[in-house]
């Protein structure tokens, strides 16, 4: 059967994780959380105190950092940080890390890499616009500042990280502004994206319209 690429961007909070996760299960495909990547070079670098405003330690220390993923564990020389690339410290410096160029470009192979034999579903910001310009299948999902902020203090409880909800609201907005208006592949809707907003629709609802938009292009030819 004809395997396609679907590509999920959007805002910070959204539920492009869990969507993408589970569509990625229903179409046994291979879900690739790119946002993880850029949390892990982040957590690389707040843990080895690397000043990443200082191009010249990036490009030394990033050959240093090594990326993969075990299943849906992602591991950083070897090493599970799933917890780790979670915490506050990690959301409050991933948006201007993921601004730097070096950066970008060393992910953004790998992703390309991970994504050539297609049966992928890969989730994050820049995906439709640069990483996967092609892919078959793009959606870009939104959803109301309030919905989004109260689903990631949930999702927080249940990896035991209690966090309030307007610090929650100030991260994700001030990472939507870093995130949309950098220099280097800005978050933005790929003219052939379809836009699914999901203020009003359960995880069941997001994942039933995705996976209904794929069976359509998977049959299709
Ligand atoms: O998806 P998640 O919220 O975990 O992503 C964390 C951060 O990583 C985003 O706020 C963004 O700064 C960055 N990111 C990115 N490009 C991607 C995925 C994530 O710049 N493809």
């Amino acid at each position: 059967m004809k395997k396609i690429v679907i590509a999920i961007d959007g805002y910070s909070g959204t539920g492009k994780s869990s969507t993408a996760k589970q569509v990625a299960a229903k179409l046994g495909y291979t879900y690739i959380d790119s946002g993880a990547m850029y949390r892990a070079v982040t957590y690389f670098f707040l843990s080895n105190n690397v000043d990443y405003h200082n191009l010249e330690e990036v490009r030394k220390s990033l050959s240093d950092c090594q990326i993969k993923f075990e299943g849906s564990s992602i591991l950083l020389n070897d090493k599970n940080i799933d917890h780790e690339i979670r915490t506050m410290g990690v959301n409050q410096n991933v948006s201007p890390v993921s601004a730097i160029s070096e950066v970008r470009q060393k992910l953004v192979d790998q992703q390309r890499e991970m994504g050539k034999r297609k049966g992928v579903v890969m989730d994050g910001r820049d995906i439709g616009t640069v990483v996967f310009p092609d892919a078959e299948l793009k959606v870009f999902m939104t959803a109301d500042m309030d919905v989004r902020a109260e689903r990631r203090r949930k999702e927080l409880v249940k990896k035991g990280i209690e966090e309030n909800l307007e610090a929650i609201k100030e991260n994700l907005a001030n990472r939507d502004h870093i995130d949309s208006s950098r220099a280097d592949s800005p978050l933005k809707m790929a003219s052939d994206a379809k836009e699914i907003d999901t203020s009003n629709l359960t995880l069941n609802q997001q994942i039933d319209k995705i996976v209904e938009m794929a069976e359509g292009i998977i049959h299709e030819g």
